[in-house]
């Protein structure tokens, strides 16, 4: 990988600002010192005679070595800007679901050299975004997503060919991919394996390219599927169909479908993990003399619960077992209902004058809790 290589200047054991020839001189002492015919059988040597090699070739061209001082080894690799691979694992099917946040072990793979062109390459992971409303995750849903994924052609049966041909064997490289090619360097002819430039490397010919795929074996297809959304699910929690992505090349695994979630506020409740949370207005009488009230529950559905007297605002009441399933266990979380006393307003004549008599017959006040301030003040 790119971040292991050597810096090149180190490689060949010359300054940054070298010149041309410094850096000719330096190549020409190493790759004689490291040269397989002087040391046969060293594997390490070899190693480094093709790290001397590469080094010499990026550092003597102009270009090149402009561009390596600008980005580095990036400017060259070929597997950066490449996908991610994937650890392997197996299972597939629609109804292998998983939920939570468990992506990063996947999204974390290594990136694979790409040395075999017919070297099994795993699907690409399709992500997809849905929208449910907070009843739908509070109870589960069916919702058919739509999305795009990488599949095999179906005219050409994922060959390339057009229909009543098929691919040949590449005449080049005898269906090997790769060719032997002669260099003459200035140490004389050198032997390198290189991609055949006829097949690029596949080992086949495609004459009459299928029309479907252009000749590529795999088209982009847009799916419809119905998707479970499973109870108790929260916004951003995402939800994995194994196999479900991309088609993978030379018989390497599909990759999967990630459907992330996300869900709609309520007009009253809030959500917090598995509890739900809502404000309810009381008038002051409730308030005072203690009622049953209406409060509102999952579902569209009211139940009845009783107050005692005397309940301040802004009092808390939880009710266990009234929240939302866990996604996972099943088990309820909570609603907690804060109750939020309303004060009465536009009075008439004949209702101010009782509340006036009540507040006499109250004396000054009948809070404790107004007496203790006011003490706190004057005294
Ligand atoms: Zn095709
Ligand atoms: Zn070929």
């Amino acid at each position: 990988m790119a971040e292991n290589k050597r810096d090149y200047y180190e490689v060949l054991g010359v300054s940054k600002g070298a010149s041309a020839d410094e850096i000719k001189k330096a190549y020409r002492r190493l790759a004689k010192q490291y040269h397989p015919d002087m040391n046969p059988g060293d594997a390490t040597a070899e190693v480094k005679f093709k790290e001397v090699n590469e080094a010499y070739d990026v550092l003597s061209d102009e270009e090149k070595r402009h561009k390596y001082d600008q980005y580095g080894h990036a400017a060259f690799d070929p597997s950066s800007g490449g996908g991610p691979g994937f650890g392997g694992f197996g299972g597939f099917g629609g109804s292998d679901f998983d939920f939570g946040d468990i992506f990063s072990s996947f999204f974390g793979g290594g990136s694979t050299t790409r040395s075999n062109r017919n070297a099994p390459v795993a699907g690409d992971d399709v992500g997809v975004r849905v929208t449910v409303t907070f009843d739908e995750a509070v109870f589960g849903c069916k919702k058919e997503i739509s999305f795009a994924r990488i599949e095999e052609c179906p005219e050409c049966n994922a060959t390339g060919a057009a229909k009543g041909t098929r691919p040949e064997t590449c005449n080049r490289c005898r269906g090997s991919g790769t060719v032997t090619v002669q260099q003459q360097t200035m140490l004389g002819y050198m032997q390198t394996q290189r991609a055949c430039p006829e097949c690029r490397g596949s080992g086949k010919i495609i004459k009459t390219p299928c029309k479907n795929c252009n000749g590529k074996a795999f088209i982009r297809i847009n799916k419809k599927l119905d998707v479970t959304i499973p109870a108790g699910i929260d916004s951003m929690q995402r939800i994995i169909l194994r196999g479900q992505g991309s088609a993978g090349r030379n018989g390497g695994r599909a990759g999967d479908l990630i459907i992330e979630v996300r869900v709609k506020e309520h007009k009253i409740f809030t959500r917090s993990g598995n509890n739900i949370y809502c404000e309810i207005p009381i008038s002051f009488t409730e308030a005072a003399l203690g009622a049953e009230i209406d409060i509102p529950v999952l579902g569209d559905k009211t139940e009845k619960y009783t107050i005692p007297e005397g309940t301040q605002t802004g009092t808390t009441f939880t009710l266990r077992g009234k929240g939302i399933p866990d996604v996972n266990s099943k088990k309820k979380g909570d609603l907690v209902i804060t109750v939020v006393v309303e004060t009465p307003k536009d009075l008439n004549a004949e209702q101010k004058k009782l509340l006036v008599k009540l507040s006499e017959s109250l004396g000054e006040d009948n809070t404790g809790k107004k007496k203790s301030f006011f003490k706190k003040i004057f005294n």
